[in-house]
C-alpha cells in the first residue's frame, strides 16, 4: 500500500490473491488493510495538509498533475499490461483506459489554478469574498470495472483542489492504482498527500468510510453499498457523491440513422464485458422498424468475438467468478422466461483460456418491457430490447427502471430530440450517439437509483471544495 509517502503491508499482515479473470491463477498478492491501516492513511494526509501539501498553491498543484499526466503516458505500455492482467481487459481497452486516466490528470491539472471566487456587492460599507477551499482529507472508495479511469476521475479534481486523499480500491483492481500511487511520488507530490489502501470493501472500505477524520466521500460502485455509504456518510456529517449503477436505454426511432446506431448501439454493451455504468443495455424501438432493426443488432452480436486479453476481441473476460456466475444465473433467467427470446449470441474465440470467465454477448427481444432483465443491472454483455408506440410511451419505458444515469435518443426530429432530452429523468442525454468514452470534460452523475453529485468536468472540482463568505465591514467613507 502506500501510506505517508511509503510503500508498506499492512499490520495485519494479511493478503488477498489477485486472481487473473483468464487463467483462475493467482498472479500477486495485495494487502488487507484493516482499520488500523486506514487510521494511518488518513492520519497522514491530516498531517501533511496541515504541512507540506497544505502550503503548495493551486499553480503548483496543477503543475504536479500535467507532470503526472506526462508520467503515465511515459509509463503507458506498462501500465496498460497491468491493467490487463489484473482486470482481463482486452488489450486496447486496458490502453484506452490509461490514456484517459492520462487525460483526467491534464484536465484537472489544467483546471487546478482556474477555479476562482467572487467578490459580492453587498451594503457599502462592506466588502464580501467569496473563496474556494479544499475540504480537507477526501475518501475515495472505487470500483473494479475501470480502476485506473475511477482513480483519475475521482482523484485529480480533489488533489486539484488542495485535498489530501486516501483511496479505497476494489480488492478485485488495485493492481494499476498502486502503481499510479508510486509514480505520484515520483513526480514530488509530497508524503500523505495520495495515500492508497487496498483491502476488502466491508472491511478497509468501512472503516475508511466510518472514519471521522474524513471530511468527504466520493463512492462509485453498486446501489447497495452506496446507501451504506450514504449513512457513513450521515455519521460524521460530510458529504458525499454517490456514483451508482445505471440500466440506461437507447431508444430508437423509424428515422433513426442505422448505419450509425447499429454498432455503436451494439458495441456500448459488449465492450469491457458489459461492465460499464453507463452502457446502454436495453434498446427501446419504434415498433414500425422493430423486426428489422433487432436484426441488424443480432447480427452484431453473432459477429462478436470474445476471449483471452492479448487475442485483443470484442472483449475479454467478466472480472470474477462472483459476477460471471451472476451473469450466468441472468442469461439462464432470460431463456427460460416466456416473455423473452434469445436471438443472438456471439462467440467465444477456441485459442481463449477453457478456464477464463468469458460471457456470450447474447441479445434478448420481448414484446412488452416486462421481465427483471430490463430492469435490473447485469453488469455483463447481455442486452435486451422492446418496442414502443409512441415518444410519450418511450420516455415512460425509459424512465421507469428507477435508474438515471444516462440515457440516447436517436431521432433526426430536433423538436423530438429537444422535448426527449428535457422528459428524459438521468444526468446526461445523448442524442444520435452514445458514451463519452473518458469524455473527461463533461458533467457526469446520476438522478434516482443513480446516486447524487456530479464528476468530471470543472464541476467536480465544485464538488470536491467548499465555499468560505468572508465579510468585512470596511467603514462609513
Ligand atoms: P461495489 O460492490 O459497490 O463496490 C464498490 C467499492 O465499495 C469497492 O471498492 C468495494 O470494495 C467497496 N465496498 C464494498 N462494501 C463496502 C462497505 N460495506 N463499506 C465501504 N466500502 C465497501 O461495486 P462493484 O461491484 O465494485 O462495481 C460495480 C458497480 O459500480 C456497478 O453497480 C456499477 O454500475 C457501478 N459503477 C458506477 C459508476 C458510475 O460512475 N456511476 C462507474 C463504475 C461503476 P471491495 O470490492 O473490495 O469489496
Ligand atoms: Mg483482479
Amino acid at each position: 500500500m502506500i501510506i505517508g509517502g511509503k510503500k508498506v503491508s499492512s499490520g495485519t499482515g494479511r493478503k488477498i490473491d489477485v486472481i487473473s479473470p483468464v487463467t483462475r491463477k493467482v498472479i500477486a498478492h495485495l494487502e488487507r488493510a484493516d482499520e488500523t491501516d486506514v487510521d494511518k492513511a488518513v492520519n497522514s494526509a491530516r498531517n501533511t495538509l496541515d504541512g507540506e501539501w497544505g502550503r503548495v498553491n493551486a499553480i503548483e498543484r496543477g503543475k504536479l498533475l500535467l507532470e503526472l499526466s506526462q508520467c503515465v503516458l511515459k509509463h503507458k505500455e506498462e501500465l496498460a499490461e497491468i491493467e490487463s492482467a489484473d482486470t482481463g481487459k482486452t488489450k486496447s481497452t486496458a490502453m484506452a483506459d490509461i490514456k484517459v486516466l492520462a487525460r483526467y490528470f491534464e484536465f484537472y491539472g489544467g483546471g487546478a489554478d482556474k477555479i476562482m471566487g467572487q467578490v459580492i456587492p453587498y451594503l457599502n460599507e462592506y466588502n464580501v469574498q467569496v473563496v474556494r477551499e479544499p475540504l480537507g482529507v477526501t475518501a475515495h472508495i472505487l470500483p473494479w470495472n475501470y480502476p485506473a479511469q475511477m482513480f483519475g476521475r475521482s482523484v485529480a479534481p480533489a488533489l486539484a483542489m488542495g485535498n489530501a486523499v486516501v483511496v479505497k480500491p476494489a480488492e478485485d483492481a488495485c493492481l494499476s492504482i498502486l502503481r499510479v500511487a508510486e509514480l505520484a511520488l515520483d513526480v514530488g507530490f509530497p508524503a500523505g498527500a495520495l495515500n492508497v489502501v487496498t483491502g476488502l470493501g466491508a472491511e478497509a472500505g468501512a472503516a475508511l468510510s466510518l472514519h471521522p477524520g474524513i471530511d468527504f466521500i466520493s463512492f462509485t460502485g453498486s446501489n447497495e453499498v452506496g446507501k451504506l455509504i450514504q449513512k457513513a456518510a450521515a455519521e460524521n456529517a460530510v458529504k458525499c457523491v454517490l456514483e451508482l449503477g445505471g440500466k440506461s436505454a437507447h431508444i430508437v426511432f423509424e428515422d433513426a440513422d442505422f448505419e450509425r446506431a447499429v454498432p455503436t448501439i451494439a458495441k456500448g454493451i459488449i465492450y469491457n464485458a458489459g461492465q460499464t455504468c453507463s452502457a446502454g443495455s436495453r434498446v427501446l424501438i419504434h415498433e414500425s422498424i422493430f423486426e428489422e432493426f433487432t436484426e441488424r443488432i443480432a447480427e452484431e452480436f453473432r459477429a462478436a468475438s470474445v476471449g483471452n486479453s492479448e487475442l485483443d476481441l470484442a472483449c475479454g473476460p467478466v472480472i470474477n467468478e462472483s459476477q460471471y456466475n451472476k451473469i450466468n444465473r441472468y442469461l439462464e433467467q432470460g431463456v427460460n422466461e416466456g416473455d423473452l427470446k434469445l436471438v443472438a449470441q456471439g462467440k467465444i474465440h477456441p485459442s481463449s483460456n477453457p478456464n477464463g470467465f468469458f460471457i456470450k454477448p447474447s441479445f434478448f427481444v420481448a414484446d412488452e418491457q416486462k421481465s427483471p432483465l430490463f430492469f435490473e443491472e447485469i453488469f455483463g454483455p447481455v442486452f435486451v430490447a422492446a418496442p414502443f408506440g409512441d415518444d410519450q410511451e418511450a420516455v415512460k419505458l425509459a424512465n421507469e427502471t428507477g435508474y438515471g444515469l444516462l440515457n440516447a435518443i436517436w431521432t433526426e426530429v430536433g423538436s423530438r430530440q429537444q422535448r426527449l432530452a428535457r422528459q428524459l429523468k438521468c444526468g446526461q442525454v445523448y442524442i444520435n450517439g452514445f458514451g463519452a468514452g473518458g469524455g473527461v470534460e463533461l458533467p457526469f452523475g446520476g438522478v434516482g437509483k443513480s446516486g447524487h453529485g456530479r464528476e468530471k468536468g470543472f464541476m467536480a472540482l465544485e464538488e470536491m471544495s467548499t465555499v468560505k463568505t468572508v465579510v468585512m465591514y470596511c467603514g462609513n467613507n
